[in-house]
């Protein structure tokens, strides 16, 4: 059978078969799916020298024979060691393997292998310690693992890198079935590399400047189908309409001054600018970014306050059912003063004001506008709501709206029969893009920064925390308490087949609680909890009936608990950057000094080199670069939280040179044929494009 890039992995051959469960944990089942998986790494591995040569800590590569291979178990620590001999024309080395119990079974005397790591040498010896090893066949082929630039992906535990590239080499040839879809006028001017090319060379490049080539050519790939989707977005918006909200300038004064906080200059500029937006006749689509704790909600607060007056109808989605409630609180109390019905809807919970309504009572009440504001979760405009005159959609924790809600959006709100209406739409995220950056990225998209936080906040105290320290940090804990504050304790996923990490939070809770602070009133939160269950800790949470929240990482996302000063997170090294900041977001939240620990019992450079970066990073976007850096596009913004992922697989936020080169020929293109039927290879790409924009 001959392989095509729809070919499914499952299909190929035993191994194909045998791993294609794994690849589907990452979305990848066809052949293309792989080809178009690309490392986010590269380890060099082409430095190859003889045994003579070694220099310390150098990452190298050795061609040598197998002398010796033996395994025994350390009589201490119950570990496997594999203990190797080799040795090319110019010397011997030592290696040692822990815990790898299958070299033993693979290598054998006599074999000749690749070996590349860090060599450790003292004034006695020289030593690899769990080199990467590759088998030299009969018919010495290229490398895969071993002399040359190695890729590395993201994988699950379960999917070894190894794996990953031996299938990658074997549908590798399928690239050339690629069909090159960037205009020739385009290819020649840039002296772009061939896509297939650029496949080939992203996983098994040739040099790095080779790679770099690739890189260039598939970064500018995804630019420019953003800022070509960006455009269409734009041109479709400019021929709707939507309603007229005006101002009701000496209701929002009082509104204003009886807030028990002042206004910070960002907000309140924020605010006008989406005040003034939604006056246009024409739909807003804006943006509004700030870090956590800067107090958007606020900022919307008020041009949602602009939009009841008008007697239209507003929906707030957020990301989870936790924060929908919070938020819905929030509005509740903000608005109490004014006649407004406001409604939260979730997959279980369905509340108007202070009663709880069945859903289908309450959905006719949004139906025949006696609800004005309905706060939900991100879910609300997917489900068969239907609104009556909904003029503004707010949507938090998100870049931009998708591709298909726009479209229901559109669906949702044909008032007037003839008029194509679309409600305003305001996106709200806490991952801050420099503003001429997202200019150019989101073309489409108007943006409000609120970039001061609100006055009487003390910057974070972060320290990073051994084990040798954990009982003074305690003792801390239960002054905090005496004093009057709450405490966050986040827990990772420790068990990678149990999802939701319940069993490592719930292990955790019981020792807190029972052994360590036993005095205290400690509560539990996990994903697994029941909704209901989840509320009333959230609600024992804010009223301080419960002291220490023990948690999984589901109160990352705009949780507020202003009275909470600690926020400790437990193995913090295997969270992302971008998390640990969403985290520690969660206090700061008043004028207390807070504080965050990050708990690690990891010594490893790397650990260490990302720890630090939560010390010095000025704020979340330096954070995010960062983790892109060490840990790879999977990793950075929590998936539910950005679109980001979805929309950029390799080009960065910081790809300025490529950003800008895109834009005169997405310019131009638009202008030739905004239709893009004279481009039919664009079309059908950003098609696909859309396709992929799934926002949860
Ligand atoms: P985020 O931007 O992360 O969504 P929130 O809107 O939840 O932040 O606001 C965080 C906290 O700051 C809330 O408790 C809010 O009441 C408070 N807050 C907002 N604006 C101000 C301000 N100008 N002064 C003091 N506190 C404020
Ligand atoms: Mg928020």
């Amino acid at each position: 059978m001959s392989w095509q890039l729809n070919t499914e992995l499952k299909t190929l051959n035993k191994m194909g078969a045998d791993l294609a469960p794994k690849f589907k944990k990452l979305g990848l089942l066809t052949i293309e799916d792989l080809l178009f998986y690309f490392p986010f790494r590269y380890d060099d591995y082409s430095n190859l020298i003889k045994i003579e040569k070694l220099v310390p800590n150098i990452l190298t590569t050795l061609r040598v024979k197998v002398e010796l291979i033996s395994s025994r178990r350390s009589f201490k620590k119950h570990m496997l060691i594999t203990e190797a001999v080799v040795a090319d024309e110019t010397g011997q080395i030592k290696i040692i393997w822990f815990n790898q119990n299958f070299i033993a079974k693979i290598l054998n005397i006599g074999d000749e292998i690749y070996l590349s790591g860090k060599p450790i040498i003292t004034d006695h010896s020289a030593e690899f310690h769990n080199p990467v090893f590759e088998k030299i066949g009969k018919f010495e082929k290229a490398t895969m693992h071993t002399n040359r630039l190695v890729p590395v992906y993201s994988s699950t535990e379960k999917l070894s890198q190894k794996q990953i590239r031996f299938l990658l080499k074997q549908i590798l040839p399928v690239s050339a079935q690629i069909q090159e879809w960037l205009p020739q006028e385009i290819m020649l001017q840039e002296k772009f590399l061939a896509l297939q090319q650029a496949i080939y060379q992203i996983h098994f490049p040739k040099d790095q400047a080779t790679l770099e080539l690739a890189k260039n050519r598939l970064k500018f790939d995804e630019i420019f189908l953003l800022q070509i989707h960006s455009g269409l977005i734009k041109k479709e918006l400019a021929q709707l309409q939507s309603p007229k909200i005006n101002f009701f300038a000496t209701e929002t004064k009082e509104f204003v001054d009886q807030l028990p906080f002042k206004l910070t200059d960002s907000q309140k500029k924020a605010a006008w600018e989406i005040i003034k937006n939604l006056n246009h006749g024409k739909p807003m689509n804006r943006l509004l970014e700030g870090d956590v704790g800067s107090g958007k909600t606020i900022a919307v607060a008020l041009a949602i306050f602009n939009v009841l007056l008008n007697k239209l109808q507003v929906a707030c989605m957020e990301p989870t059912e936790i924060l929908a409630q919070q938020q819905f609180n929030v509005f509740k109390k903000n608005f109490q003063k004014y006649n407004f019905n406001i409604a939260l809807l979730t997959s279980s919970l369905t509340y108007f004001n202070n009663e709880h309504l069945s859903k289908k009572e309450l959905l006719k009440k949004i139906k025949d506008r006696t609800v004005d504001l309905v706060i939900g979760t991100h879910a609300l405009i997917q489900e068969k709501v239907i609104f009556n005159n909904l003029a503004l959609v707010v949507i938090d924790e998100q870049h931009r709206f998708g591709v298909s809600q726009r479209k229901m959006l559109k669906e949702k709100s044909q008032s007037n029969k003839n008029i194509q209406t679309m409600p305003h739409l305001l996106s709200m995220t806490a991952t801050p893009i420099p503003r001429s950056l997202s200019l150019t990225l989101y073309g489409d998209l108007d943006l409000s920064i609120i970039d001061e936080m609100p006055l009487a906040r003390m910057a974070i105290q972060t320290e990073i925390i051994g084990p040798e320290k954990r009982a003074q940090v305690y003792n801390f804990i239960k002054e905090q308490i005496q004093a009057g504050h709450q405490i966050f304790i986040v827990c990772p996923l420790i068990d990678p087949s149990d999802k939701l990490g319940v069993k490592a939070v719930v292990e955790e809770f019981e020792k807190l609680d029972k052994k360590i602070f036993p005095e205290i009133s400690v509560g539990l939160l996990h994903g697994r909890l029941k909704v209901e269950e989840k509320e009333k800790i959230m609600q024992d949470f804010k009223a301080q009936k419960i002291k220490i929240l023990v948690a999984t990482a589901v109160i990352e996302v705009g949780i507020d608990i202003p009275n909470a000063t600690v926020m400790m997170i437990e193995s913090a090294e295997r969270f992302g950057l971008s998390q640990l900041h969403q985290l520690r977001g969660r206090v700061g939240r008043s004028e207390y000094q807070s504080y965050c620990f990050l708990m690690t019992e990891s010594e490893s450079p790397e650990t260490m080199r990302r720890m630090h970066a939560m010390l010095t990073a000025k704020n979340g976007f330096e954070l995010a670069e960062k983790d892109l850096e060490f840990r790879g596009p999977g990793e950075i913004y929590g998936i539910k939280q950005s679109g980001f992922n979805d929309l950029l697989k390799i080009a960065k936020l910081t790809d300025w040179l490529l950003i800008k080169k895109a834009k005169p020929w997405v310019d131009k293109i638009l202008h030739i044929d905004p239709t893009l039927n004279k481009f039919p290879l664009i079309k059908e790409k950003i098609k696909n494009f859309e396709m992929n924009l799934h926002f949860e």
